[in-house]
């Protein structure tokens, strides 16, 4: 069977296309930029602001990973970043649908990435599971508009699935990219008072997910994909601190410079939540990876 994959360039998506390899599927990803297939891999090309797609990616897919958008943390917030936040990520869905309705085509699945932004940032420590509603802030409205999207294509008869994703943990990627060489630089510090909660998965385990909601019928829906425990950002932070071989101390970055340094932003780093991921487990997953110190281990060797 074939599987396509948008953002199958970047951080999950390469994971991913290694892991549909292996389990025998032919893979297709589509590109904002030209890239020459290989035995392995094709790859198609499309064009959000010109509203152009190469309709045979998604003519030829049994399944459709939706993965593409820009990164939310990368840079601050203004006006024009949310909207390319939200855009990137909505767009390709409609994209997608049109296409889908053109051609009168079904297909076995679409599974979509979301996030665990999507309660919101909560102060109260309450356990978030899937049946909350959206919170009302940037991330929650960028969630709800990209799950909504998501529905339309549900609204074709064709399964959906959307994976509410946690702090993805990986080799030098992702927010590993620039904890890593911070802590190894002996700069390691928690942010406000550490005591927010941070929700995190290691990149196999997600992949893992993935997979799962291909091969398993019955996902259908959001499922929080991240470990339940009782990690926090301090926790988190001592725990790297020691790993390089500091530890006693760290110091701590005051909210008030989060916020003029991030803006808006800050506010998601400042008040974490924390996530059940019970839903998915019920379906027969297991996490690989649930004890924070050997996953964090594995990143940095
Ligand atoms: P990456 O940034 O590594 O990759 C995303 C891919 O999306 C890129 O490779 C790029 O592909 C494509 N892309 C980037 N900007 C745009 C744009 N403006 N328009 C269309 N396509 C674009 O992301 P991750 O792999 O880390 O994340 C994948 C998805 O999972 C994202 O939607 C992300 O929000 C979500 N997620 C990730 C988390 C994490 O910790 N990593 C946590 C929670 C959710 P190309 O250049 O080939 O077009």
């Amino acid at each position: 069977k074939n599987v396509l994959l948008t953002g199958g360039t970047g951080f999950i998506g390469s994971h991913l296309v290694e892991l549909l390899l292996d389990n025998g599927y032919t893979v297709s990803v589509l590109s904002r930029s030209a890239k020459k297939s290989n035995s392995q891999i094709t790859y198609y090309q499309w064009n959000l602001k010109q509203n152009f797609i190469d309709e045979e990616a998604v003519l030829k897919a049994d399944f459709i990973i939706h993965l593409a958008g820009e990164g939310i943390v990368e840079k601050r917030w203004t006006k024009r970043r949310k909207k390319a936040i939200i855009d990137s990520r909505v767009q390709p869905i409609e994209l997608i649908h049109s296409v889908l309705v053109k051609h009168n085509k079904t297909f076995d699945a679409f599974i979509s990435a979301s996030g665990i932004g999507i309660y919101g940032a909560k102060t109260n420590h309450k356990i978030c599971t899937e049946n909350m509603p959206p919170a009302d802030d940037f991330l929650g409205i960028t969630c709800q508009k990209w799950e909504n999207a998501v529905d339309a294509i549900g609204a074709l008869q064709i399964r959906t699935v959307k994976v509410r994703t946690g702090i993805v943990m990986g080799k030098d990627e992702g927010f590993m990219k620039k904890m890593i060489p911070t802590f190894k630089s002996g700069f390691g510090a928690v942010m406000g008072s550490g005591k927010q909660y941070l929700p995190w998965i290691y990149i196999d385990d997600l992949c893992r997910i993935y997979l799962k909601a291909i091969t398993d019928e019955k996902l259908e829906g959001p499922y929080n994909a991240c470990v339940t425990d009782n990690t926090t950002n301090s926790r988190f932070s001592k725990t790297l601190a020691n790993l390089f071989g500091y530890t006693i101390w760290l110091p701590k970055i005051p909210p008030f410079f989060l916020r003029l340094l991030l803006g808006e932003m800050s506010k998601a780093i400042l008040e974490g939540q924390r996530v059940s991921s019970e839903k998915i487990q019920q379906t027969g997953f297991e996490f690989q990876f649930t004890d924070l110190e050997k996953t964090l281990i594995n990143c940095i060797k």
